[in-house]
């Protein structure tokens, strides 16, 4: 290994350019499967980023929500870090060139969302927060010395010297395994959306970077909590779906089973904009009773400029939402679990870190507050980046071995079909019987490939948290809830 070889960081979303920001001066080589922000999901945040900006606001407050939608299952010293140092997240974005939205006198406009007290979230060309962010990181990246950008590749694998991870193993852009050694590798590959059959995320999230980990023997965490959003556009046969936002609901919006009755009416206090995973449990009972739509034919002509983003998908796909009700379906959004690791992002295993939504340091507990999961990238990123600056080679010794993903892709029909058990018995609504059930069938998929062994480890962990918590909900343990 040569005295400067890189800190490797496989993924390009926000946590990774983050991280590889805050590293300079140190050499960091950054790998993403596509160039740029594509295929990365902070590029399709549409909310923005929580930080108690505004006069009153107190992070204290903001750590307040925090917990209580995690469900109290959160680590309070690391939600504190967080929410500590939102408003100084926000303050870097601003210098790298994000322009938040802003009042004409200049000062910062301020969303509310489900679970926060008091409008918090700042926001980028209205819905378009994280293309805005992901614009102004990679062109920062870019223009970054230190930092060298390889795309196209597909990391599966660490390399080990000693039990302390020393590289990576690829398939590099021009199909050949290729082998890097690093003084530090940083896994920010994302959630595992992509793992479902339906899903908000980009299909590039398919909880590669915790597969990696798992091969190279680093302890897993929570990885049972995923956070469905109940309202995402039902396109039979598509995987990938556009987002409804909440905020219809918010303008009166109403959702509605397939005989016109309302979904939510007497389920909770709150109605149509109950927390996220009660919605998401009654439209999922009611897609399999026949289906579910949102009404918003009450948003009328104002729905081209305040909706433009969801008015085009639905005409896109001859839904003209003024008129029509349009079709949701819950859709896995975020994954609250994930490699395990300290506050300072190292995981179990000597020399390998996670960063962002891949990683688990217990900041989001059994549910994920909206709006937290950037402000994740951007702090644990930047955190991480500073400490891997100062990190000096290790000792060279030729006895390296590598520990790649157990085993190969699955095909695509292996892959769709997986998704749709994942969807059945890991989605909003579980049951014992279902994930036993699921653990059976998924044996097969465990053999032939890795993503069935991945599964394999989140229907176990479900299995192992025997009451409801969270996004984790056994409709046989807790049907009083839902009912
Ligand atoms: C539609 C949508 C809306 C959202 N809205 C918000 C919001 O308003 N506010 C908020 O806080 N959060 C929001 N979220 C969640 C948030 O966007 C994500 O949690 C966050 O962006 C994850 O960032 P990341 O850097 O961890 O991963 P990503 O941004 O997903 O980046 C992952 C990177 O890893 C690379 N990669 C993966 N596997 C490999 C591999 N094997 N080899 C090489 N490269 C690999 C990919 O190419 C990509 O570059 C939203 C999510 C979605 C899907």
């Amino acid at each position: 290994m040569s005295t400067s070889s890189p800190i490797i960081i496989v993924g390009g979303g926000i946590a990774g350019l983050a991280t590889a920001l805050a590293a300079a001066p140190a050499p960091v080589l950054l790998l993403t499967r596509a160039p740029g922000a594509k295929g990365a999901a902070s590029a399709m945040a549409q909310g923005g980023i929580a930080a108690a900006l505004d006069t009153g606001d107190t992070p204290q407050a903001h750590a307040h929500d925090t917990v209580v939608a995690g469900s109290q299952h959160n680590d309070p010293a690391v939600v504190d870090l967080l929410t500590q140092s939102a408003a100084d997240a926000v303050h870097w974005l601003q210098s790298i060139g994000v322009a938040f939205d802003s009042n004409p006198d200049g000062r910062l406009q301020f969303g509310r969302e489900g679970g926060h007290d008091r409008p918090r979230i700042v926001h980028a060309g209205g819905d378009a927060t994280g293309a805005k962010v992901m614009e102004a990181l990679v062109a920062k990246a870019r223009a970054s010395s230190h930092i060298t950008r390889r795309a196209g590749v597909e990391v599966d694998g660490v390399l080990l010297r000693d039990g302390r991870v020393c590289g990576i193993a690829m398939i590099n852009a021009d199909g050949q395994r290729e082998e890097i050694a690093g003084r530090a590798v940083v896994l920010a590959t994302g959630g595992i959306g992509g793992l479902f059959a339906q899903t908000s995320n980009p299909p590039d999230a398919d909880g590669s970077g915790l597969a990696i980990a798992l091969a190279a023997g680093a302890a897993l965490r929570d990885v049972e909590f995923v956070q469905f959003h109940p309202t995402a556009l039902a396109l039979p046969g598509l995987h990938s779906l556009p987002l409804i936002t909440e905020a219809l609901r918010g303008a009166g919006a109403t959702l509605r089973d397939s005989k016109g009755r309302s979904l939510m009416q007497g389920v909770h206090p709150l109605g149509d904009l109950a927390p996220r995973d009660i919605v998401a449990r009654q439209v999922w009972k009611a897609n399999q009773a026949g289906g579910a739509v949102l009404d918003a034919h009450t948003v009328g002509a104002a729905f081209l400029h305040k909706f433009p983003t969801v008015f085009q998908a639905c005409m896109d796909h001859g839904i003209d939402p003024r008129v029509q009700p349009i079709p949701v379906t819950p859709a896995a959004h975020f994954h609250m679990g994930g490699v395990a690791v300290d506050a300072d992002s190292r995981t179990s295993v000597e020399g390998l870190y996670a960063v962002g939504e891949v990683a688990c340091n217990g900041v989001h507990g059994a549910n994920r507050l909206a709006s937290n999961s950037l402000l994740e990238g951007v702090v644990f990123g930047r955190r991480l980046g500073a400490q891997l600056q100062q990190l000096s080679n290790p000792a060279e010794t030729d006895a390296t071995t590598s520990a790649q993903r157990h085993r190969e892709s699955l095909s695509a029909v292996e892959l769709e079909a997986l998704r749709g058990l994942m969807m059945q018995f890991m989605g909003p609504l579980r049951t014992r019987a279902g994930l036993a059930e699921g653990l059976q069938e998924c044996a097969a998929f465990a053999e032939a490939g890795w993503q069935g062994e991945l599964a394999q480890e989140l229907l176990r962990a479900a299995q192992r948290r025997t009451v409801s918590l969270g996004a984790h909900f056994l409709a046989d343990q807790s049907e009083q809830l839902i009912s």
